[in-house]
C-alpha cells in the first residue's frame, strides 16, 4: 500500500466518514486515521446510536407498562427492564453500524489506517501504533471531534460521577441519578433512567430545561417531566459534589442563592463538551485555535494551506457552532466537494434542525419567538397541539404541539418548533420549508394526510393565519 494520498481524514466520526466516503466517490484516493478500534466516532459508539437505541428500550417498556390500555394481558406481575438484554442488543445495533462504515470504505477503495494521527509538518501526517508511519497527504481535513467535559468543583470518576460515555454502558438502574445539565445528552438520559424506574432528577443552571429550545418548548417538557416524576431544579449551580461509599452529596445553589443538598447513587455531568486535538499537534504546525478549538472559515479551511477542519472540533469565531452527527456531515461533503473542485455554498446554520430523542420528543428548525423578534422581526405564530389530532390519539401519545413562527411582512417561515409525538422525524418538512423560503400560505395549502401525525403540521400553519381547522 503506498502511503501517498489526495486526502488524509484524521478521525471517522460522522464528520471524518463522510468526508472520506464523499471524497472517494469524487475520485479522490483518501486514508482515514481513526485510533479507536471501529468506525463511526462518537455518534455510532458514544452518543446518538446508543442513546437512541435505549430510548427505544424506554418506550418498549412504556408501551408494555401501559397494555391494560392496548387490551394486551400480561401473566401477573410488573413488567420490569432486563439491563443486560439491553445492553445486548444495542451493542449489537452498533456493532452492526460501525461494520457497516467497513464495508462502505472498502467498497470507496479507502484505506483505514488504525491508529492516533499527529500532523506533523507540511502535507505529513504521522500515525502511531506499534512501529510510526508517515502519510503524504496533498490535503488533511482534521475531524478529531470532541469529548465530555466537567465543570468546575466536580471532578468525574467514571464510577459515581460519570458522563454519557459511562451512562450509555449502565448495568444497572441507579435508584436515584442526578443529572447535571439540560441539554439533549441530559434529558435523553433523564428520560431513558426515569423510564427504567430510576428516580431522576435534572439540575439546569439557566432558567429553563433545553435552554437552547424555544420557551413554550421548555415550559411542555417540564410539564411532562412532572407529570413522569421527573424533578426539574432549574437556575440552579452545583458548587460541590462529593462521593461517600455509595453515594453523591451534592450541595447547590438556586438563583436566590438558597443552598441545598441532594444525594444520589449518580451524577451525570452532562454539561457539554470540549474539543480534542490533544497529540494531534495542532500547536507545532501553527493552527490557530480558539478556546482550543480550531478555527477555520465558512469554507472550513483553517489558517495553515491544505489543511481543513470540520465537526466538533471547530469554531466559526462566533458562538454556538452546533455540535450534531448531521451538521459534522454537511461540512465533510461541502469539504470533500471543495476539494474536488466542484462550487460549494456555505451552510445555512439557521437551517440546521435540531433533535432531542427525550419522552416527549423535540424537534425544532430555525429562529425561535425570541429570536426572531430580537432580529426585529414583525412576528406571528401559531400552535396546535397533538392532543387533538386522531392519529396522536390512537398511539396514546396527546402530549405537546406544533408551534410556527413566521414574519407577518412576507409571511415566510423563520422557525418551526414542536414538541410530542414523532417530533424529531416531523421536523424535516420544516427543515425543506425553510430551506425553500416557504410562506405560511404554502404550507397551508401542502396537503397533509389523513390520519398522521403531520398533519399538526398543517393545522399550525392554519392557525398562524388564525384559523385552524379543528380547534
Ligand atoms: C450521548 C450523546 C448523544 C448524542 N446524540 C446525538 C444525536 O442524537 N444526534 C446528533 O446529531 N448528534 C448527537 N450527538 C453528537 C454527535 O455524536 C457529534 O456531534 C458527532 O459525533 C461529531 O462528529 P465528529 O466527526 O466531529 O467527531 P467524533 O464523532 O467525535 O469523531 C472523532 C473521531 O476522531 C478520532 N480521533 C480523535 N483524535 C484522533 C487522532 N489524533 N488520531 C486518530 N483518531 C483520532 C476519535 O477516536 C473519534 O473516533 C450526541 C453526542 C453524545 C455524546
Amino acid at each position: 500500500m503506498s502511503n501517498s494520498y489526495d486526502v488524509v481524514v484524521v478521525g471517522a466520526g460522522t464528520g471524518g466518514y463522510v468526508a472520506a466516503i464523499r471524497a472517494a466517490q469524487l475520485g479522490m484516493k483518501v486514508a482515514v486515521v481513526e485510533k479507536q478500534q471501529a468506525l463511526g466516532g462518537t455518534c455510532l459508539i458514544w452518543g446518538c446510536i446508543p442513546t437512541k437505541a435505549l430510548l427505544e428500550h424506554a418506550h418498549a417498556l412504556k408501551v408494555v407498562q401501559n397494555a391494560k390500555e392496548w387490551g394486551v394481558t400480561i401473566p401477573a406481575g410488573a413488567p420490569a427492564i432486563d439491563m443486560g438484554q439491553v445492553q445486548t442488543r444495542k451493542d449489537k445495533i452498533v456493532g452492526g453500524l460501525t461494520k457497516g462504515i467497513e464495508f462502505l470504505f472498502k467498497k470507496n477503495k479507502i484505506d483505514w489506517i488504525k491508529g492516533t494521527a499527529r500532523l506533523a509538518g507540511k502535507g505529513k501526517v504521522d500515525v502511531f501504533e506499534g512501529q510510526k508511519q508517515t502519510l503524504q497527504a496533498k490535503e488533511i481535513i482534521v475531524a478529531t471531534g470532541s469529548a465530555a467535559r466537567s465543570v468546575p468543583g466536580i471532578e468525574i470518576d467514571r464510577a459515581r460521577i460519570i458522563t454519557s460515555d459511562e451512562a450509555i454502558h449502565l448495568r444497572e438502574v441507579p435508584k436515584a441519578l442526578i443529572v447535571l445539565g439540560s441539554g439533549a445528552v441530559g434529558v435523553e438520559f433523564a428520560s431513558i433512567y426515569r423510564r427504567f424506574g430510576g428516580d431522576v432528577t435534572v439540575i439546569e443552571l439557566l432558567p429553563r430545561l433545553v435552554p437552547l429550545e424555544d420557551e413554550a418548548v421548555s415550559a411542555e417538557l417540564e410539564k411532562s417531566f412532572k407529570k413522569q416524576g421527573i424533578k426539574s431544579l432549574t437556575g440552579t449551580t452545583v458548587t460541590k459534589a462529593t462521593v461517600t461509599g455509595n453515594s453523591v452529596d451534592i450541595e447547590a445553589r438556586d438563583a436566590n442563592g438558597k443552598t441545598a443538598n441532594l444525594s444520589g447513587d449518580m451524577l451525570l455531568v452532562a454539561t457539554g463538551r470540549g474539543p480534542v486535538t490533544t497529540g494531534l499537534g495542532a500547536e507545532d504546525l501553527g493552527l490557530k485555535l480558539e478556546k482550543g478549538y480550531i478555527r477555520v472559515d465558512e469554507m472550513y479551511r483553517t489558517n495553515v494551506p491544505n489543511v481543513s477542519a470540520i465537526g466538533d472540533v471547530i469554531t466559526l469565531g462566533t458562538p454556538g457552532h452546533p455540535q450534531l452527527a448531521h451538521v459534522s456531515s454537511a461540512e465533510g461533503i461541502l469539504v470533500a466537494e471543495r476539494l474536488a473542485g466542484k462550487e460549494v455554498r456555505p451552510l445555512n446554520y439557521d437551517h440546521v434542525p435540531s433533535c432531542t430523542y427525550c419522552d416527549p420528543e423535540i424537534g425544532s428548525v430555525g429562529l425561535s419567538e425570541a429570536e426572531a423578534k430580537e432580529r426585529g422581526y414583525d412576528v406571528r405564530i401559531g400552535t396546535f397541539p397533538f392532543g387533538v389530532l386522531g392519529r396522536a390519539k390512537m398511539a396514546g401519545e396527546s402530549e405537546g404541539f406544533v408551534k410556527i413562527v413566521a414574519d407577518t411582512k412576507y409571511d415566510e417561515v423563520l422557525g418551526v418548533h414542536m414538541i410530542g409525538p414523532r417530533s424529531t422525524e416531523l421536523v424535516a418538512e420544516a427543515v425543506l420549508a425553510l430551506r425553500l423560503e416557504c410562506t405560511v400560505e404554502e404550507l397551508i395549502r401542502t396537503i397533509h394526510a389523513h390520519p398522521t401525525f403531520s398533519e399538526a403540521v398543517g393545522e399550525a400553519a392554519h392557525a398562524t393565519h388564525g384559523a385552524a381547522i379543528h380547534m
